[in-house]
């Protein structure tokens, strides 16, 4: 079993039948909500979360954005939970997410390719550094 940090993001935590539907899909991929907290994100804690993405053209508007609204931090476990989540995610950009994956949960509660309704830890490494950064 593994660990994986999941975040719903502004585009989608304040709405709860998309916060339910999400939930439901996590259950439906055999993974378990172990932790979950609602909460808004600092600009500066938005910064430390996205710290790689400093230098991209993106950056400052995916800091504005993410720190636009509620929140919500999973903490999810599972027989390969990093993947899965990943994949029950799909593609970054919502808009290809609905030609390559339709039934994910970009492809059906995203936007573009900044709202895209939710965060997945993209390997083990990053999932303990996020989760540790997330709760504290
Ligand atoms: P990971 O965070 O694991 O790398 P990801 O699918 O979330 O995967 P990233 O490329 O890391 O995608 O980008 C982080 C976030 O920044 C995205 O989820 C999205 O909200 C935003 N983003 C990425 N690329 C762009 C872009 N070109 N324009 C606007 N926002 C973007």
């Amino acid at each position: 079993t593994e660990r994986t940090f999941a975040m719903l993001k502004p585009d989608v935590a304040k709405d709860s039948a998309t916060v339910n539907g999400i939930k439901a899909m996590i259950d439906g991929a055999g993974l378990t909500i172990e932790r979950e907290e609602r909460c808004r994100l600092s600009r500066r804690q938005c910064e430390t979360f996205y710290a790689e993405h400093a230098e991209r053209s993106f950056f400052p508007d995916l800091v504005r954005f993410m720190s636009s609204g509620p929140v919500i931090k999973l903490e999810l476990s599972g027989s390969d939970a990093v993947k899965r989540w990943r994949t029950l995610l799909g593609p970054t950009n919502s808009a290809v997410a609905r030609e390559k994956a339709p039934k994910s949960v970009r492809a059906l509660f995203g936007t573009d390719q900044q709202r895209n309704a939710a965060h997945g830890s993209d390997g083990v490494e990053s999932a303990k550094r996020e989760l540790s950064l997330m709760f504290k």
